[in-house]
């Protein structure tokens, strides 16, 4: 049984390739790594020169928009040009994060969603606590063909249906796992429609509880725990559990589901 990795960051330091190769010896399939900022983009390209399942895509975190070196836009458009089958993202809206630029956030935001747009790639959007401008945006700009991701989905129920005419996919991820999120787990049990369901590790970040680990990385040097590749797996059976299914078909599912948004 293979499971496909919507949404991580391999390229970060605190995934040592070992644990890329350990996951992917243990059943996980396509990743799609997401790079933020031009920093990383020539380390996401050089993982996917790698290994043909690891699939690069470039785009401008929201963290990552107060730093940006002029001329980042310019640049992502070379690299995307430069690698036709990638997506662009990890891009987004973020209004939690301390010292966040709303007005610049959404300039970055609508900047890279006209280069999906043109170049007809998938797009990987982060979204805290900005549900209602990602709403006003999504509804009067033009939308990728291919449809995008809300990685590791959280936004409200009553939102979905719109979202899923527009193109959206939803992904599942080891933020779902505690009781006070049991709302947001709902929602892949019943309203999300089930062709529209990916999972997601976000590693090495959204490491689960202990529990839910196949396998351990080493914390980083300020302590935070980091999330093991392998740990898609246990991502994938909480997915099925909540769906009322086996992992079996789950894999079927938001394998079938990957392709469509992001195999050409
Ligand atoms: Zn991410």
């Amino acid at each position: 049984m293979e499971v496909h990795d919507a949404h991580c960051h391999y390229q970060f330091a605190e995934v040592p390739y070992a644990a890329v190769e350990l996951a992917r010896s243990e059943g996980v399939g396509y990743a799609m790594i997401n790079g933020s900022s031009p920093a990383d983009w020539a380390d996401v390209a050089a993982l996917a020169a790698r290994d043909p399942r690891n699939l690069p895509s470039f785009g401008l975190h929201p963290w990552d928009v107060p730093t940006a070196p002029a001329g980042w836009l310019d640049e992502l458009r070379r690299v995307l040009v430069a690698h036709p089958g990638a997506g662009v993202g990890e891009m987004g809206l973020d209004r939690w994060i301390e010292g966040s630029d709303p007005v610049a956030q959404e300039a970055a935001f609508r900047a890279q969603l006209a280069l999906a747009v043109e170049l007809d790639r998938p797009l990987t959007i982060h979204c805290v606590q900005a549900i209602g401008p990602l709403m006003d945006i999504l509804r009067t700009t033009a939308l990728p063909r291919r449809g995008f991701l809300l990685h590791s989905w959280n936004g409200p129920v009553e939102l979905v249906p719109e979202l899923a005419r527009l193109g959206a996919y939803f992904s599942f991820s080891a933020h779902h796992f505690p009781e006070r999120k049991a709302h947001l787990r709902d929602q892949f049990a019943a309203a999300i429609p089930r062709e529209r369901i990916l999972v997601e590790t976000d590693a090495p970040a959204l490491c689960p509880a202990p529990e839910y680990r196949v396998h351990e990385l080493p914390p980083s040097a300020e302590g935070v725990e980091q999330n093991h590749p392998s740990n898609l797996r246990r991502n994938l059976t909480e997915l099925a559990r909540t769906m009322g299914v086996t992992p079996e078909p789950a894999a079927a599912l938001t394998g079938a589901n990957f392709a469509r948004l992001f195999l050409r």
